[in-house]
């Protein structure tokens, strides 16, 4: 699982991971954002909820996951990012895994200050085909031809949601409502901390050696 505030790294990370574990990445805010998309009244709710930078209702996230997770893919791992963000979807996702017979696993946790999330946010874009993430404003980051996914050719567009002031609705969202479950976390002795601040080699490197080691005991 990955905890982290807006636009930390985690989608870019999860990706990584997908490449080398073959494992799938369950993405929470993906699975909104493709069913804001639809022409009903819950598309238009989560489209609204999302841009906005709140948080959906915690039943809809509930329903989501349990019937992702159970899917075969999901059988032997999976990365969990976006799910739980608060304290009561974390006790439901331990019933939730309860049901389904799995582990929490290892939780990871990537810090890094406001400033730097803030300057990433508006840079940031993503491939519409391919689901590749850039950053125009970082070098090592940005696409060959600006708008252009490198990868496979796709336009780049950005999230309704990659602005000032959806940032800061949703930085303040996860200082108080996501925050609280690192600690539950840490009591459990499954989280690890990485710092963000670094280059996304580097934080890769560190995120292997967390799964090669299996080490769950950071704050003992
Ligand atoms: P993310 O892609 O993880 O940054 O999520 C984007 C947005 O999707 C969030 O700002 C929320 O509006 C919504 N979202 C994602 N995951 C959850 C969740 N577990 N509970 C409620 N809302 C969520």
């Amino acid at each position: 699982m990955f905890i982290a505030p807006p636009a930390a790294g985690k989608g870019t990370q999860a990706e990584l991971i997908v490449e080398k574990y073959h494992i799938p990445h369950i993405s929470t805010g993906d699975i909104l954002r493709e069913i804001s998309k639809e022409d009903s009244e819950i598309g238009k709710y989560i489209y609204e909820t999302v841009a906005s930078g709140n948080l959906v209702k915690d039943e809809i996230t509930y329903q989501l996951i349990e019937e992702r997770l159970s899917r075969e893919d999901c059988k032997n791992g999976y990365i969990i990012d976006g799910f739980p963000r608060n304290l009561e979807q974390a006790k439901e996702y331990d019933k939730i895994l309860k049901r389904l017979g799995y582990d929490i696993g290892i939780v990871i946790l990537i810090s890094i200050d406001e400033k730097s999330l803030e300057k990433r946010i508006v840079g940031r874009r993503l491939c519409e085909d391919c689901g590749a993430i850039y950053n125009i404003n970082e070098k090592e980051n940005a696409p060959q031809i600006e708008s252009i996914c490198d990868i496979c050719g796709g336009k780049l567009f950005q999230r309704a949601d990659d602005n000032i002031e959806s940032f800061q609705t949703r930085y303040k969202t996860y200082i108080e409502k996501t925050e609280p479950i690192i600690k539950y976390y840490k009591e459990k002795k499954v989280l690890k901390e990485i710092d963000g601040n670094d280059t996304i080699e580097n934080i890769f490197r560190k995120i292997e050696n967390i799964i090669s080691v299996g080490e769950k005991n950071d704050y003992d």
